[in-house]
């Protein structure tokens, strides 16, 4: 099965990567609008470069930086193209994808309409096998969605409040900073999260605020959910030890107590670019009082859609139709081990 990437950022990039890791599909190309460190970092490792215009085009040719052809040849022969443009400019590709009968993926900055399903792994993979348009939801979405499905399927979830502190921009994200202030976002709660949780798992009773702080790590949850039944503080944990891409954080044992650290310790596994890919809930936060549940958890926001992308690709080609069989599938090929220090 053959897989075009179209747009080579912050998501892009590391998805088209994760595809090269993987047995059952293979990276065609991917596409880009600029001749930048990033294509000749592709061209290094051998990844074919694609261009949406002629525009594109001949900023490459002036720069020598050499292309294989335009977006539009590359349609005539993948199979499926994971759309990780810019928000709002994916559903522009979109009837473009659908003249070559391309199946597309597009990301959490499209609105929910421009797919049949979106789509997270642990709540709805049924849902996307045979479809020709997923949207794989947002950073947040992904973690709130983890998260929730993970309970709901031990306990029951009955309603959830949750204040979202966010990261401001990705750490190469230049144009949007330097910045110092916490910025309500927006200043009319609630926040768009909550709904996006509800365009897969639709009758949940969530409400999410949201603030935007000068940092460029992670972002981090502040929950506090309603249980459907009683559960110990220890069933919860093993709830959550049990889901391969939630990791528990000890923060006691670990002595660490911030984003920061978490990198830092994703450098010294030498994890690829310092990606989580896993949920992080800090595991001194659960505290469980009746039937309500409160706990703090990060979500590295460059990584932690990249599994639910290859598993998408998955399921809307048919390559796994057992939802736990894909997800096995691609952590093991992205070293998802569900233990945070092997
Ligand atoms: P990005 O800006 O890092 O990357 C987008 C890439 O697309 C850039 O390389 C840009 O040059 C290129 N591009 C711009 N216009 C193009 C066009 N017309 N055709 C082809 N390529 C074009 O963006 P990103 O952060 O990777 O976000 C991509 C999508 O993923 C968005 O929908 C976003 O909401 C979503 N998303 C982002 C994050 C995150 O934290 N960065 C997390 C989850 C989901």
């Amino acid at each position: 099965m053959k897989i075009l990437v179209n747009g080579f950022g912050t998501i892009g990039k590391r998805v088209a990567w994760a595809i090269t890791r993987q047995d059952d599909m293979s990276l065609y190309g991917i596409v880009k609008t600029k001749p930048d460190y990033a294509a000749l970092v592709a061209i290094k490792n051998g990844i074919d470069i694609y261009v949406p215009s002629e525009e594109s085009l001949r900023l490459f040719e002036e720069k020598n930086v050499p292309v294989k052809g335009l977006l539009t040849e590359a349609l005539e022969k993948v199979d499926l193209v994971v759309d990780a443009t810019p928000a709002k400019i994916g559903a522009k590709y979109k009837d473009l994808y659908k003249q070559y009968g391309v199946k597309a993926i597009f990301q959490g900055g499209e609105k929910a309409n421009v797919a049949e399903v979106s789509f997270n792994s642990y709540c709805n993979y049924e849902q996307a096998l045979g479809k020709n348009y997923v949207r794989v939801v947002s950073c947040n979405t992904t973690g709130l969605l983890r998260l929730l499905c993970t309970l709901d399927k031990a306990v029951g979830v009955e309603k959830v409040r949750a204040l979202l502190v966010r990261r401001a921009a990705d750490p190469k994200e230049i144009k949007k900073g330097p910045i110092n202030a916490i910025v309500l976002d927006p200043p009319n709660p609630p926040s768009h999260h909550g709904e996006d949780v509800k365009t897969v798992v639709p009758n949940l009773d969530i409400l999410t605020y949201a603030v935007v702080v000068p940092t460029t790590l992670m972002h981090m949850h502040y929950l506090v959910i309603t249980l459907k039944d009683y559960a110990s503080r220890a069933k919860i944990i093993s709830a959550l030890e049990d889901a391969s891409r939630i990791l528990l954080v000890d923060s006691s044992r670990l002595s660490l107590k911030s984003t920061a650290e978490l990198v830092e310790l994703a450098r010294d596994l030498g994890r690829p670019r310092n990606d989580f890919y896993e949920l992080l809930v800090w595991e001194n936060s659960i505290t469980v009082n009746g039937r309500e549940l409160m706990l703090v958890q990060s979500v590295h926001q460059e990584a932690i859609v990249v599994p639910e992308n290859i598993d998408a690709i998955r399921a809307m080609l048919k390559l796994v139709e057992d939802p736990l069989e894909a997800i096995n599938k691609t952590d093991k090929s992205l070293g998802i081990t569900g233990r945070l220090i092997n």
